[in-house]
């Protein structure tokens, strides 16, 4: 394998690299996150707000600076390109999202960005000009935390949003979509179109926002697939009657029988174990009241795993279990599946490269699945994509106290740079793309 940083060279490089990289984000980070700085907290930094602008027009400032090729795209998509030798053939794109959910931390998403910053300026100055052209994205939008829809950046580069996709959309002042997206001077026909067919590779570092590298003291994730998920609305119907004067036995109650229900569900998904996970978040009763029966209740199924036929019996045998419950219960139990959304394995070259490069240079790291959605799903659609994991302290993100410390970023820039190397530098890639 040709490496950038080899294995044969000291493992004092790696270090102080791992180190410098480190530094350079914990300042990057801190300055990016001065742009929409939240006086509650944290950083909010919404698709198209003011704060967004702000630092996505700094981010071009700072890409051209280190010498890249700027363009930001119709739906306000941000590059920074390094032209390669050989321009015409498709583009190493590496990246995560700029936008931010209210209160949110200074990591998440912005972190892969930084990351793709500082690991190309040491390309560019320990290697010059790549084989292949590589961008650094700062992808628009992920979170839905401003309009009711997600992944707007990426999925508007990968044909999966377009102008359809926010027809009467607006955020909660009443401001629509596209008022939105024109105020932040985006939405012109003269601007370069978001969908591509010219990209051979996507890589995206990111926090891995759960508990788990922090758990098993590793360094790295290795993202093998990001899990498919599959939402219901259960709704459970018995009779509303009087708290005092029924008795226990010739009571139709709606929320005990649903109590009976979560605890099955919690149950069913605690046999079937990791990776799979089961959550009812809502759960709305009526009419509510001290001193009446629950006559109805409604809640929320959230069923995520990797693996799609798993994850179809699951929810099969849970539905059956919910109807005999049900039926014990004299209740009557109604539901309808609202989200289905397919696993996305990531790309199995690229997994095995990242493995090799941890390998290479004694870092420590594991294979996992992704229980969050992110932005490498959109892109693996139309490329290889690879996903990246760092540790988050105590698994928190969306938050302010989300955190990560100075050397585990270092680390992560370092195996993504070498990614970048291998991609964009070496003659690898004609094994992938
Ligand atoms: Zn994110």
């Amino acid at each position: 394998m040709e490496e950038w940083v080899s294995a044969t060279e000291s493992e004092y490089l790696v270090a102080e690299l791992s180190s410098f990289f480190g530094q350079e984000a914990e300042r990057l980070l801190g300055w990016l996150s001065s742009f929409g700085a939240d006086p509650a907290g944290g950083v909010t930094r919404l698709l198209y707000s003011e704060a967004w602008t702000a630092a996505q027009l700094a981010l071009a400032e700072r890409m051209a600076q280190a010498g890249l090729t700027v363009v930001f795209d119709r739906v306000g998509n941000l590059y920074g390109r390094l032209i390669g030798e050989d321009s015409d053939a498709p583009s190493i794109v590496t990246g995560s999202h700029i936008d931010t959910v209210r209160n949110g931390g200074k990591y998440d998403g912005v972190y892969g960005i930084a990351a793709a910053l500082l690991a190309v300026e040491q390309l560019i100055k320990r290697h010059g000009k790549p084989r292949r052209t590589i961008e650094i994205v700062s992808l628009a939008e992920e979170e839905g935390s401003r309009f009711p829809m997600t992944y707007w950046g990426s999925g508007s580069i990968t044909g999966f949003h377009n102008e359809d996709s926010i027809e009467g959309l607006t955020d909660a002042d009443g401001v629509t979509f596209r008022e939105a997206m024109e105020a932040a001077g985006f939405g012109k026909s003269e601007q370069p179109a978001s969908p591509r067919s010219d990209i051979a590779a996507f890589i995206e570092l990111h926090i891995e926002q759960g508990i788990v590298l922090e758990r098993e003291k590793l360094s790295i994730g290795i993202v093998s697939a990001i899990v498919g998920q599959k939402r219901f609305a259960i709704e459970v119907t018995g009779q509303a009657n009087h708290a005092g004067t029924t008795p226990m036995l010739m009571r139709r109650d709606a929320l005990a029988a649903a109590a009976d229900m979560v605890r099955s569900i919690r149950e069913a998904a605690v046999r079937c174990g990791a990776p799979l996970v089961a959550t009812v978040g809502r759960l709305e009763l009526e009419p509510n009241t001290p001193n009446v029966i629950p006559g109805k209740t409604r809640f929320t199924v959230d069923v995520r795993h990797d693996n799609e036929e798993k994850l179809q019996v699951f929810c099969r045998e849970m539905l059956g279990e919910l109807e005999a419950i049900a039926g014990v219960n004299g209740v009557e139990l109604t539901f309808s599946r609202w989200m289905d959304a397919k696993p996305v394995p990531m790309d199995g070259l690229l997994s095995t490269w990242t493995e090799e490069v941890c390998r290479r240079h004694g870092l420590s790291y594991q294979h996992m699945v992704s229980g969050a959605g992110h932005d490498a799903q959109m892109f693996q659609r139309i490329c290889p994509t690879a996903m990246v994991f760092v540790p988050s302290r105590d698994g928190i993100s969306h938050s302010p106290s989300e955190y990560t410390s100075s050397q585990d970023m270092g680390t992560g820039i370092f195996v993504l740079a070498q990614l970048l190397y291998l991609l964009g530098y070496a003659e690898a890639y004609k094994g992938v793309v």
